[in-house]
Parts: structure tokens; sequence; C-alpha cells
């Protein structure tokens, strides 16, 4: 008999930028005792190492072998590319506006879904946020949730995390270039942002994170119980 497949210990986060994704994420992590992933920090680092190797960011062969040559390492809030981190410049404005035309390359997809599954089996499972987490990645995954807010919220919550990180920008800008990236992000061919068929769908615009929380956790628990 093979070992019990990491994947139904799996708890799937998909959802637009500025959802709430990353910090529903680790109240999930946090109340469950599971590690978390954050699946867009691996495509902005292989971004940012595209974007430091000029690498034709429409080229999907060279985009593919800068993700392959990449080492990256996404762990407890820290991403570190090539074994330096990165975690503040992947936040940056230049990697941001590149990285949903790498993420649209098939073949830089395989290489991240492969790490991103090798992941999984190495932790037994875990929170898993991305776009395409319960769609693609872990189509079997027991609880698969799908996060929005309205787009004021979003902007809002996005030039929040700008400021904190000591980047000026208006919220006008923020709300712009969060509809190019949804729009990119949902109109790709490959693995397009979209909530899969047996997912739960939370708007989080006027809830509090304890809130979602909470009601993740009970559909985790009832999922998972033994018989
Ligand atoms: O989650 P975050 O906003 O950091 O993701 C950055 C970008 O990475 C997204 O806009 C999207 O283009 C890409 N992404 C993806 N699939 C994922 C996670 C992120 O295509 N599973």
């Amino acid at each position: 008999m093979s070992a019990p497949d990491a994947s139904t210990r799996v708890i799937a986060v998909d959802g637009p930028s500025g959802s709430g994704k990353s910090t529903v994420a680790r109240g999930l992590a946090d109340a469950l005792d599971l590690d978390v992933l954050d699946t867009g920090a691996m495509y902005r680092a292989v971004t940012l190492a595209a974007l430091r190797a000029r690498a034709p960011l429409g080229d999907e062969d060279a985009c593919a072998k800068v993700a392959r040559n990449a080492q990256v390492e996404v762990e407890g809030g820290v991403t570190k590319l090539d074994g330096r981190d990165v975690s503040d410049e992947i936040r940056g404005p230049e990697v941001t506006a590149a990285v949903s035309f790498v993420s649209a390359h098939p073949a830089v997809r395989k290489v991240l879904v492969d790490r991103q599954r090798d992941w999984v089996k190495r932790h037994d499972g875990g929170v898993v946020e991305g776009r395409d987490i319960g769609t693609v990645v872990f189509p079997a995954a027991p609880v698969k949730v799908f996060l929005t807010a309205s787009d004021d919220e979003r902007a809002r919550r996005r030039q929040r995390d700008e400021t904190a990180a000591a980047r000026d920008v208006d919220v006008d800008a923020v709300r712009e270039a969060l509809a190019r990236r949804d729009h990119l992000d949902s109109s790709r061919a490959t693995s397009p942002l979209r909530m899969a068929d047996d997912a739960m769908e939370i708007d989080t615009t006027k809830r509090s994170v304890g809130d979602v929380v909470e009601e993740i956790v009970q559909r985790f628990r009832s999922g998972t119980k033994e018989a």
C-alpha cells in the first residue's frame, strides 16, 4: 500500500491580489499547525531572476530556462533566490509589473508546479496560496477557498502594503495596476485565475480575518474527520 497522498492535507487558497490570501493563509496555518506556501512569491522570484538575466519576458524557452536554473526557497515569509534573501525586492514595482507575463508561460508554470507538489510532499500537506492551486496544482485538496474583495478594498489593502514597505503610491494607481494584473492572470490560456467548482467562495471585504479563518477551519475539520 502506498502512503496517504499528502494532497489530502492541503488547503488551497486562491483569489486575486488583495483578496486577503496571505493573511488568511497564515491564520489557517497557525490554527491548524500546518506550513504555508506562497506560490506567488515563487513566480515573483523567477521573474526577478529573469529580469536580472535580461531574458526577454515574452520568450517562453528563455524564461523556462531561468526558472529551471533558479534556486527558489519560500519558507516562513522569507523568499530566497540562489541563497540570497529577496523578500523585499520581489514586491517592488519592476517585478510586480513583469510577473504576469512570466507566469503566463506554460513551461515556467510546469517547473514551479512540480516544485509546489514536491514541497507539499516534504511538508506532509500545508496551506498553499496562489491562483491555480484548487483548479490545477491540487485538484484533490479537501478544502478549497476562493477569496474575493471589492476593488476598492483590494486597492486600499495593497496601498497599505506599499506604504508599509516605504513605497509611496496613490490608490488610483494601485487600483489600475491591480486591474491590469487581474486581467492578465484571468485571461491567460494556461491555468488562469478561476474559482474551482468545488471551492468555497468568501468575500472578505467586510469580514475580520479571525472570522474567515474560523469558517475555513470548521470546514477542514469536518472534511478531514475520520469516519
Ligand atoms: O500572489 P501574488 O500577487 O504575489 O502573485 C504574483 C503573480 O504571480 C500573480 O499576479 C500571477 O501572475 C502569478 N501567480 C500565478 N499562479 C500562482 C500564484 C501567482 O500565476 N499560483
